[in-house]
């Protein structure tokens, strides 16, 4: 990933004042490390889960893409990826993530980062300020609390008053941003509201703490689809039929 400050002598991009090399070099440095060790955990994961799990991989492409002839793009299939990979449950009923950060012969530094990575879930978030190419600073409405995450790629594209659908990852060194981000659109927004709702009053789940939290992971297949532009209009036809 690059930082996307280009010189060390700019003015820092979290608003300081200060030039970038004397104020938040030193973090960026840090994350950018951090981000390449998560992403090579990440890729040995589904490394792994593609020769122990192959079939249930290709079960969970197949009922994510059931029906839809059409291409898919660089976007969906990065979001179709992290479902599989993140939130969909294969044999027993574990995510790969979780799967792999028990496996015996992984060392202290592989485990955790397995770990954090198996534990991150769908959130909704809404973008309250940004250092583009260093953080953004979320209103998780899934865990209820204001957060700033690391973030050297995404932070570039978004600005105050989106919301993104993400999966918010903790630390060290600090919360990121684990997988694709899909930003909620005028078009995409009420259904993902109505989605959330509904699944919410399916589970009987109470309102508060975890509710969101609990409806989005349980509804991730059909908010994949959602934000995913290819798979995204069929489900909307078949649903309107
Ligand atoms: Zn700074």
């Amino acid at each position: 990933m690059v930082v996307s400050v280009s010189t060390r002598n700019a003015r820092c991009p979290c608003g300081s004042g200060q030039k970038f090399k004397r104020c938040c070099a030193d973090l960026a440095d840090t994350a950018s490390a951090a981000a390449l060790a998560h992403a090579a955990v990440g890729k040995r994961i589904q490394a792994w889960a593609a020769v122990h799990h192959r079939d249930a991989l290709d079960a969970a492409w197949a009922e994510i893409t059931a029906e839809r002839e059409v291409a898919l793009g660089d976007v969906d299939v990065e979001l179709i990826a992290a479902w599989i990979f993140n939130d969909s449950e294969l044999d027993g009923g574990e995510t790969a993530a979780g799967l792999y950060s028990r496996l015996d012969e992984l060392d202290a530094d592989e485990r955790d980062i397995a770990e954090r990575i198996a534990g991150v879930r769908l959130g909704l978030m809404r973008v309250v300020r940004v250092a583009p190419g260093l953080w953004i600073e979320l209103e998780d409405h899934t865990r209820q609390d204001l957060v700033r995450v690391i973030s050297l790629g995404v932070s570039a594209h978004v600005s105050p008053g989106d919301m993104i659908v993400a999966r918010r990852m903790n630390g060290p060194p600090a919360p990121s941003l684990w997988g694709p981000v899909g930003l909620v659109s005028a078009d995409t927004g009420p259904s993902l509201s109505a989605l959330i709702q509904a699944r919410i009053i399916t589970l009987g789940l109470n309102e508060g703490t975890d509710a969101v939290a609990k409806a989005m992971h349980n509804a991730s297949m059909e908010i994949t689809i959602l934000l995913s532009p290819a798979l995204h209009r069929p489900v909307l036809e078949r649903r309107a039929a």
